[in-house]
C-alpha cells in the first residue's frame, strides 16, 4: 500500500468505528446508515483508493471539479452525490454523472434537472435541502429552503419526469436557534422527514451529519452521513 492508501484506510476505519458506535448507542442497525465520502478538492486517485477500500458513495460540491473526477472514475461502480449549490447552467453536466442531487432548493432547479435527466435518459434522485436557520428568518450561507417550502418543492420533484424524490438533506446551521445544537437541528429535520413521508412514503432518505457531527446525525435518525475531512484530511482551503 502507498502512504496515501494507508492514511485513507486508517481514517476510514476510524470513521467506520464512529458510525458503528453511534448506531450501537442509538439502538440502530449499522446497515441503516450509508457513509458518503465527500471527495471535494481531492484528486481522482483518492477516489480510486477509497473505492478499493469499499466506499461506493462519493460526494462533490462543484461541477467543475466533479465532472472530470467522475469521468476519470467512470470504470468504477460509484454512486455520485452532488451536495453543492447548483446553478442551472451546470445542470446538464451534473445530470451526466450524478445519481443523487442533495441540494435541490428551488423550482427552477427542479425543472432544469428534470429536462436534463430526460435528455440523458437517466433517473436522478433528488433531496430537498432544508435551511433550518431560515425558520428564524436569519438564513445563513449554507443553502437550502425554508421549512415551509419543503412540500411545494417535494411535490414538484415527485411530479417531474426523470427525477425521483429521495428525501431531505441539511447542513447544521451556524446561525439562528440551532447554532451549536446539531442534534436538535437533526431531530427537527427528522420531524420534517416524517411529514414528507406521510405524502411520499418512498422519500425516506435523511442526509445529515458531517465529520464533526455524524454522531448527532445518527442519533437523530439520519440514513446518510456525508464525511470529508475525517476521511481525506483537512482541505487546503474552505469552500
Ligand atoms: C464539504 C461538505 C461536507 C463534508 O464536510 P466535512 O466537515 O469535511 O466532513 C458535507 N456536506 C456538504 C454539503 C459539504 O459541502
Amino acid at each position: 500500500m502507498t502512504d496515501r492508501s494507508t492514511e485513507l484506510a486508517d481514517n476510514l476505519a476510524r470513521v467506520e468505528e464512529r458510525i458503528a458506535a453511534a448506531c450501537a448507542a442509538a439502538g440502530r442497525d449499522r446497515g441503516e446508515v450509508t457513509l458518503i465520502v465527500v471527495t471535494k478538492t481531492y484528486p481522482a486517485s483518492d477516489v480510486r483508493i477509497l473505492h478499493g477500500l469499499g466506499v461506493r458513495h462519493m460526494a462533490e460540491n462543484r461541477d467543475q471539479d466533479a465532472a472530470p473526477k467522475a469521468a476519470a472514475c467512470a470504470d468504477l461502480d460509484i454512486r455520485w452525490h452532488f451536495v453543492g449549490q447548483l446553478q442551472t447552467n451546470k445542470v446538464r453536466s451534473v445530470a451526466g454523472y450524478a445519481d443523487v442531487v442533495q441540494s435541490v432548493d428551488r423550482p427552477k432547479l427542479v425543472s432544469a434537472l428534470s429536462a436534463a435527466a430526460v435528455r440523458a435518459d437517466r433517473e436522478i434522485g433528488c433531496l430537498v435541502q432544508v435551511a433550518l436557520d431560515a425558520e428564524s428568518g436569519r438564513q445563513g450561507e449554507r443553502g437550502g429552503v425554508a421549512p415551509d417550502r419543503i412540500e411545494e418543492l417535494a411535490d414538484a420533484v415527485a411530479a417531474a419526469p426523470g427525477l425521483r424524490l429521495g428525501g431531505l438533506m441539511t447542513v447544521a446551521p451556524l446561525a439562528g436557534p440551532y447554532a451549536g445544537r446539531q442534534q436538535a437541528a437533526f431531530e427537527r429535520l427528522m420531524e420534517f422527514s416524517s411529514g414528507l413521508r406521510a405524502a411520499h412514503p418512498a422519500a425516506n432518505m435523511v442526509s445529515a451529519g458531517m465529520s464533526a457531527d455524524l454522531e448527532q446525525a445518527v442519533a437523530a435518525g439520519a440514513t446518510h452521513v456525508r464525511v470529508g475531512t475525517a476521511v481525506l484530511g483537512v482541505r487546503p482551503r474552505l469552500r
